[in-house]
Formats: structure tokens, sequence, C-alpha cells
């Protein structure tokens, strides 16, 4: 790529999160230009820095609220976007179900606001975070996108809400291309150590919890359930490398801008890429205990866990299938869990606390 060169401005909303702050670098390698806008409801600004730090230029960064349409309204009239990936979210399922209210106000009410800015200012492109939740307990194996769809918690209905809404917004006006990445289990940390996951206080997902055991912070891990019928009794999962689920935005990008590029040379056939939802996932899946062992065996720590009794909600297996990504993006996971598992730990071990 020539070094000046630049391809479309992003908007990334919920940047300074997990996900976000791993996919901002790859959109950076990969020559789009990043403007993150979050509230910090999830995040910190540290992560911000780091990013900026990694990539060897300050990153912009404007601290807001995705409902507050006044300043979204702002940074659209100030810039020229070619699309959004929209990450911005609340996503603890436990929460969501004490909360409901704050769930869809923030989730979904969040995501009208900001389509409706979009539609405004005539950017009609977007990548959102949808989530393997929205199939709920599936009838068959791998999952496939036409599966049916199915939510039991608020969290997950807010997710299939937006769906729904880009859904028809899709069948209205044929002008929006909306692409809805459905991610599997994201895991692992930038190869850096710099940038990972920080849960708040005690997480509620598997990798954070192995890696605080493994490190003296947490005591023994639960593991949620022996007795499914799965290849040892524990849950089985998509568990797939969060630097490959960031290389899939940006395969996830560039073929709206193929397929937009394309459409505005042959007028004649235009047709817009109207809603899509892909997979983001490996293929394959791994149990819980298998996840454990692979830890054990990449960082020399044991990790002691007890059985318990299965957690409400949780299903026996979830994999997907992901030919879907393979043939329309062109996008394959790379990493393995031996990865996944290094990756946690250097992230844990060089950053005890987090961000903090
Ligand atoms: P995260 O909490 O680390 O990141 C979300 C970011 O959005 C945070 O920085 C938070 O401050 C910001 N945010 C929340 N509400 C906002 C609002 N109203 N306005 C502006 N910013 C707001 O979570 P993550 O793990 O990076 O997940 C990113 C997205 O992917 C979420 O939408 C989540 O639901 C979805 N997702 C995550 C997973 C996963 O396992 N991590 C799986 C499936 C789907
Ligand atoms: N799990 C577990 N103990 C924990 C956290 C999770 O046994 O402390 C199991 C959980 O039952 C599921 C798998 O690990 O089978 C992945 O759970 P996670 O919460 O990470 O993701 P989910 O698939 O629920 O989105």
């Amino acid at each position: 790529m020539p070094e000046n060169f630049m391809k479309n401005k992003i908007l990334v909303t919920g940047g300074a999160g997990y996900l976000g702050s791993h996919t901002c670098i790859a959109l950076h390698e990969a020559g789009y230009d990043i403007a993150v806008y979050d509230n910090l409801s999830n995040s910190s600004r540290e992560a911000i820095n780091r990013v900026s730090t990694l990539i060897g230029q300050k990153i912009e960064f404007i601290e807001g609220d995705i409902r507050d349409a006044e300043l979204l309204r702002q940074v659209f009239a100030s810039h020229e976007f070619f699309g959004v990936i929209h990450f911005a979210g609340l996503k603890a399922v436990g929460e969501s179900v004490v909360k409901p209210l704050l769930y869809y106000n923030n989730n979904v009410g969040g995501t009208i606001i900001l389509l409706e800015v979009m539609a405004e200012y005539d950017v009609k492109s977007l990548v959102f975070s949808s989530s393997a939740t929205v199939y709920g307990d599936p009838d068959t194996l791998p999952i496939d996108e036409s599966s049916k769809r199915f939510c039991t918690n608020p969290y997950g209905q807010s997710k299939l809400a937006i769906e729904y809404i880009l859904e028809d917004l899709a069948k209205a006006d044929n002008s929006w291309n909306l692409i809805a990445l459905r991610y599997f289990n994201p895991i692992g940390a930038h190869s850096s150590g710099q940038i990972g996951e920080d849960p708040n206080g005690i997480p509620n997902n598997l990798m954070p919890y192995i890696s605080q055991v493994a490190v003296g912070k947490l005591e023994k891990l639960s593991i949620f359930g022996n007795d499914y019928p799965t290849v040892d009794g524990t849950g089985v999962r998509d568990f797939i490398h969060v630097t490959d689920l960031a290389q899939g935005h940006v395969a996830a990008l560039d073929y709206l801008e193929q397929q937009i590029s394309s459409n505005k040379i042959n007028i004649s056939k235009k047709k817009s890429v109207g809603f899509l939802p892909i997979n983001l996932g490996t293929g394959g899946g791994t149990s819980v205990l298998e996840l454990v062992n692979a830890f054990t065996e990449v960082t020399g720590r044991d990790i002691s866990y007890q059985f318990t009794d299965r957690r409400l909600g949780d299903i026996a297996s979830c994999y997907a299938d992901i030919d879907k990504a393979k043939f329309l993006l062109g996008w394959k996971a790379k990493l393995s869990i031996h990865d996944m598992c290094q990756d946690s730990w250097r992230w844990q071990i060089l950053n005890p606390n987090g961000y903090d």
C-alpha cells in the first residue's frame, strides 16, 4: 500500500471496549481512518491511549453516548464517514435480567438514534455487533445463518430486536448496506499484551475467570455442569481469537466497499447489500474442560476447579457454520486455542488489574 494511502473514514462506536479496541488496530493496519465514539460506561481512556501507542498515532476519540443525537449530529457534520462499526452496547446477560429497561434503552434505543442520524447524513453502511446468542438453543450443529432465532434474556432480545430493525430498514429503503456479525465466543488479547478484556468485578465469562484463577486473584473456577451430552459433559463453545474477530470486521468493511463501488459503476444492476447476517466463529467446538487443560498446557499454571450445577439459560453446545464468511468475505479464523490461551495469559500477567 502506498505510504499516504488512506481508505475511507469509519466511525467506531464502542471502540474503547474489548472487541472495539482490537478492531481499531486491525482497521488502522488495513489502512482505514477511524474515529472512536464511546461513553466509557464499560471501558477506560487508557485503552484508547494504548491503542494509540500501538499504532504509533493518536486515535481520534469522542466521548459520547449513542443516545445523544445532538452530539452524534455534530460528529457526522464534521466528518465524511463511509460507514459505522457499531460495537456500543451493554453486554452482561445477568444484569440485563435485573435491568431490562436499561438494556433496551441503551442497546435498542441507542441503535435507533444512531441509525436516524446516519440517515440524516446519508451514511448508509453499518457493521453491527450481533451475537450467537440470537440462535438460543439450536436444533442442529454447526449453526448456519438461516437457523431459527430465539432468545430468552433481555440482552439477547436486544440483539435480536436490533437485527429485526436492520432487516426492516433494508426492506423499506434499499440504499442501506447492513451487516450483522454474529460473534461466537471471542477470547484472547492483542499479542503485545497491551490491550485485552478488562471485566468489572468478578468475571462472568469463562476465559477471564480462568486467567484470574491462574494469577491468584480468584481461588477456584466453578464449571457449570458436567452432565451435558458433550465430549466430557461440560459445555462446548466456539472460542475465537479476538484478533481474528477484528480481522473479520475489516473483511466485512472491505466487502461493503467493493459492493458499493461495483454497484456505482454498474448502475443498471444497482442493488444494495441490504441486511446480511454473517457468523464469526472458527467452525469448531471446544469444551470448558478442554479449554482449562489447554490453558494449563500453555501456561504451566494449574487451574483449580469444581463442578457445580448448570448455569440457568446455558446450552450444551454451540459452534458456527462459517461458510458464509468464507465465501462472501474471504475471511477465516487463523489462530488456535493455544494462541488464545497464550495471549489471554500475557495480557493477564502484564496487567493483573486490567487498565487500572
Ligand atoms: P465492551 O463492554 O468491552 O465494549 C462495549 C463498549 O461500548 C464499551 O466501551 C462501552 O463503554 C460502550 N458503550 C456502551 N453503551 C454505550 C452508549 N450508550 N454510548 C456509547 N458507548 C457505549 O464489550 P465488547 O465485549 O467489546 O462487545 C462489543 C459488542 O459486541 C457489544 O455490543 C456486545 O454486546 C457484542 N458482543 C460481544 C461478545 C463478547 O463475548 N465480548 C459476544 C457477542 C456480541
Ligand atoms: N462457564 C463456566 N464457569 C464460568 C463461566 C463460564 O463453566 O465461571 C461455562 C459456561 O457454562 C459455558 C462456557 O463456560 O458453557 C462459556 O461461558 P461464557 O459465559 O464465557 O460464554 P457464553 O457462551 O455463555 O456466552
